[in-house]
């Protein structure tokens, strides 16, 4: 590097840092920018960052190396993430893979000589409704064929724009997304509401009183864990401190998940005001939106939405209507890790952190941001707290169980004939949910992603319901010709790829069971062999330190049980 580039590189990272106040929590926006303008992050860039935020390289190092989307090799002008989530990989992943290879000449996880394209796999792009999909760089590509990778391929050559290419881009996409939200009966949450009614509520109301309505409510956290939300924020509430935080979890990164992508392009106003809400009845005045790197093309809807407010008076050091509450929302992107979904994780990335899983207690609301009580919400809980709020708690408790309030939002896709994203009563049974999507010769369901169950035909009048077979919304439907090895062994992939490493049943037992699934699949892996693994698996949903670890083994365990002859067949068979 010529001396006047290392001066001109070190004056961008000395401006990028100041716009941060030198402050550790800008790392990794920071290494983002460098990433967008460079293609990568080289050791000076690392070594100068660290001196600007008085780190040790080591750190930002550790950081980089942790997140897919940066990378201290120079990366193509386009990166191309094909998604290889057990969804794109029914609807045939695999030639489009092969064509992209082909047609490039390398391999997943390699550069083309003269530097413009690189090719990587991405977990899941949120977009398995609408699989195979790839990302080129913020570009989204849906249903991608192997003779549309041609096309695209040469819109890059040729430097065309990428919204030149005939088939399923970005704009298309987006279309197709607008009347995504079906319901059973037209008369769904997300079917009518008006901008700002139910933060006008909480303000008549005071935030104490605000609070109550949603434990009357009975809305439980619907990014799976279903924690009781009027209880988590009345815990950080009565938390003795002057800086408190709202952070919208927007990590949606669970295989078959893509609910909040359509929230946050189709109601975004919905959500952000869920979050004022928030802000209001914890007295919290700083808000953020952590949003998935695989969703950055989501960023100007919601940035546009968060400039109107501020123009309106309705975000701001003072928000009409009310005194002495100001609430300001930033967003920050995520950078490719689906283990930052867990809510300490999350707090880790935006202080600057690799994204490792932090002990609890001090949970969040007592010690959450910078040490600061912080209340952490799904994108789809902020957007039905408006909802409750607006319409009142009785409105919401009319459909659902009694310990399964209100509707969820699922996200279907898989073998079926209507896939897309659903809004529906907790409490409906497997077998109906099916006759509504169109998957009714289904032989098994995957509840909750990856990390949840696989549920055989013989369970499906079982209800989805915290009290029977929870989730946080994902659904993916095996039709009959299912191979369940090949679903077992790409979720165990996933979580191999995904795992943080922080700790052994985790780090080691995915690698192990992934083992087993391959041997299984090529015939080799004896009954007890077999049994030994599943003991592994529960060992590991007791020993792993995090949710994470804790749920990787829910499909492994699920599959072997419920279809043992399918899974042992070829085992059998070579004896
Ligand atoms: Fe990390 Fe897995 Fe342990 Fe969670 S369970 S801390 S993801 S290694």
């Amino acid at each position: 590097m010529l001396e006047t580039e290392r001066l001109s590189l070190s004056k961008e990272i000395e401006d990028l840092a100041a716009h941060y106040k030198f402050q550790r929590d800008g790392l990794l926006p920071i290494l983002q920018a460098i990433k967008s303008c460079h293609n990568h992050i080289s050791d000076f860039a690392m070594q100068e960052v660290a001196r600007m935020l008085n780190i040790h390289p080591v750190e930002v190092y550790g950081v980089v190396s942790f997140y897919s989307f940066l990378s201290t090799k120079p990366q193509g002008n386009f990166v191309i993430r094909l998604c290889r989530t057990i969804s794109c990989d029914l609807a045939g992943k695999d030639k489009v893979a092969r064509q992209l290879e082909n047609e490039l000449g390398i391999k997943f996880g390699e550069t083309t000589k003269d530097g413009r394209f690189s090719l990587h796999w991405a977990s899941c792009l949120g977009l398995c409704d609408q699989g195979p999909a790839m990302l080129v760089n913020d570009y989204v590509f849906t249903k991608v064929t192997s003779e549309k990778v041609y096309d695209i391929l040469e819109c890059c050559r040729r430097s065309f724009g990428l919204f030149s290419v005939e088939g399923d881009n970005r704009i298309k996409c987006f279309s197709s997304i607008q009347s995504n939200i079906k319901t059973n009966d037209q008369k769904g949450a997300f079917s009518s509401l008006e901008t700002n009614q139910g933060v006008e509520k909480a303000f008549k109301l005071g935030p104490e009183k605000t609070i109550e309505k949603i434990k009357e409510s009975g809305l439980k956290g619907r990014g799976g864990a279903g924690f009781p939300t009027g209880l988590k924020w009345d815990f950080a509430a009565q938390a003795e401190d002057t800086e408190k935080y709202v952070i919208c979890n927007a990590d949606e990164g669970e295989p078959g998940t893509f609910k909040d992508r359509i929230l946050l392009s189709d109601y975004p106003d919905l959500v952000v005001e869920g979050m004022i809400i928030a802000g209001y009845a914890i007295g919290a005045s700083h808000g953020i939106i952590y949003l998935r790197g695989e969703y950055s093309y989501l960023l100007p809807i919601i940035q546009g939405v968060l400039n109107k407010r501020r123009e309106s008076g309705f975000l701001g050091d003072a928000i009409k209507g009310v005194d002495k509450f100001g609430f300001n929302i930033e967003i920050r992107l995520g950078s490719g890790a689906y283990v930052c979904g867990e809510e300490t994780a999350l707090i880790e990335s935006l202080e600057g952190q690799r994204g490792e899983p932090r002990n609890r207690p001090p949970f969040p609301v007592i010690s959450g941001f910078n040490g600061h009580p912080t209340v952490v919400n799904n994108v789809e809980t902020f957007a039905m707290v408006s909802h409750i709020l607006a319409k009142g708690p009785e409105w919401f408790k009319k459909k659902g169980t009694e310990k399964s309030t209100g509707t969820k939002l699922f996200s279907v896709s898989g073998d079926c004939v209507r896939p897309g994203i659903y809004e529906l009563p907790w409490g409906i049974t497997i077998a109906e949910l099916l006759g509504i999507v169109g998957g009714e010769d289904a032989k098994a369901v995957q509840i909750s992603g990856a990390s949840g169950r696989c549920v055989p035909r013989s369970q499906f009048g079982h209800t989805i319901a915290y009290e029977d077979i929870p989730t946080g919304g994902s659904t993916i439907v095996f039709g009959p010709e299912t191979d369940m090895i090949n679903v077992m062994t790409n979720f165990l992939e996933f979580f191999r790829e995904e795992s943080c490493g922080q700790c052994t049943p985790c780090r080691l037992g995915n690698v192990k069971l992934l083992e087993g699934a391959r041997m299984l699949q090529d015939g080799v892996c004896s009954i007890k062999y077999l049994r030994e693994l599943q003991g592994l698996g529960k060992t590991m949903q007791i020993a792993s330190k995090c949710g994470l670890g804790q749920t990787s083994p829910n499909a492994f365990l699920s599959i072997t049980e419920h279809f043992t002859d399918e899974i042992l067949g070829k085992t059998r068979r070579n004896k």
